[in-house]
């Protein structure tokens, strides 16, 4: 599903973090929301998600305007950092969870569950604990608990960060993998510009809550807008 921010505002106090944004992601597209530490990529992911009220501007769905419409009541899939596993629940449990929440019946999350294991490769782990799982699986479960009740868009906030760097290999391309099989729209928030580059359709590149450019990762490569753009792009921080 489309997703669109209108004039995107959104303020801590007195400051202004995001001022105005435009943005629009595709049906079935993975963006990148690019940039350095602080520039406001994990503020636009919270307000999409609904966990931050904005402070001006719209947020669609589709043409849905979600901007009121409560967290849990938007149909989105997150996977943060930090977003643990709940540590007492089986990888099963974990991932029929928000199913449960909604009501859906036994045999119907048994299906689902066992859909997006196999999916996400995870399905000889549904009996094991978070606790005994690698950092790999772990993020499987993640995605998996975050796909599970089909969602609108998927938003992955720098889901990559804790892993080491032949795992973060791996789940850059198997992230990828889900994503174009599944056909969700997909917004990844890092500040690794060869994970952007290498995951993604389109790159938003973001400094002080502004977009400076939106552009396929050959296209921003080739011609970027501005000397921060293009030094944010060779010169990995
Ligand atoms: P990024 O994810 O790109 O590293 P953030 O979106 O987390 O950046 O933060 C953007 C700016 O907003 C930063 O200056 C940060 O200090 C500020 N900020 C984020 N969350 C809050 C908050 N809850 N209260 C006040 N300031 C915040
Ligand atoms: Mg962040």
């Amino acid at each position: 599903m489309q997703v669109t921010l209108k004039n995107f505002t959104k303020t801590f106090d007195d400051t202004t973090v995001i001022d105005s944004m435009n943005l629009a992601v595709n049906d079935g597209e993975m963006l990148a929301l690019l940039g350095p530490s602080g520039c406001g990529k994990s503020t636009t992911l919270f307000a999409i998600c609904g966990i931050h009220r904005i402070n001006g501007g719209q947020i669609l769905f589709g043409d849905r305007d979600v901007s009121d419409v409560p967290s849990q009541k938007r149909n989105v899939g997150v996977v943060f950092q930090n977003y643990a596993l709940y540590p007492h629940l089986t990888v099963f449990e974990n991932i029929a969870f928000p199913l449960s929440v909604r009501g859906d019946s036994k045999p119907d999350i048994e299906r689902e569950v066992r859909a997006i294991a196999a999916l996400t490769h995870i399905e000889e782990l549904l009996a094991r604990r978070p606790a005994q799982l690698s950092g790999g699986q772990q993020q499987r479960v993640a995605l998996a608990r975050a796909l599970v009740r089909k969602p609108d868009v998927l938003l992955l906030d720098e889901p990559l960060a804790n892993l080491d760097a032949k795992l973060r290999l791996e789940m850059r391309s198997e992230i990828r993998r889900i994503q174009l099989e599944t056909g969700i729209t997909a917004i990844l928030v890092t500040h690794d510009q060869v994970e952007a580059m290498s995951m993604c359709d389109r790159i938003a590149i973001m400094n002080k809550g502004e977009i400076l450019q939106i552009a396929t990762p050959t296209d921003m490569y080739r011609a970027p807008v501005n000397k921060f753009v293009a030094g944010f792009l060779g010169n990995p921080p």
